[in-house]
């Protein structure tokens, strides 16, 4: 069996999926956040009205990049689950 290589893990449910299912958010090594860019430490949502509800509630990404993630980071995650 092949390595699954766009297999990610999805910060909030722990969920395995295809990259394709999922948000990618990257901290680079300036320490700014940003969604949707190649480069830097990334983490993974899945684009799911109920991984979303739980991310806002509980900020995962905070936790995961270990700064305080700005409000216009998660309303852009939140754009573009609503967008898919
Ligand atoms: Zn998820």
């Amino acid at each position: 069996m092949s390595k699954p290589i766009n297999m990610r893990r999805c910060v909030v449910c722990r969920q395995v999926r295809h990259k394709s299912e999922l948000i990618r958010v990257a901290k680079n090594s300036a320490g700014k956040i940003s969604v949707d860019e190649i480069g830097g430490r990334g983490a993974y949502v899945c684009k799911s009205a109920t991984c979303a509800a739980v991310l806002f509630k509980r900020r995962n990404f905070d936790k995961v990049f270990k700064v305080k993630v700005s409000d216009e980071v998660y309303d852009s995650i939140k754009e573009k689950i609503l967008m898919k």
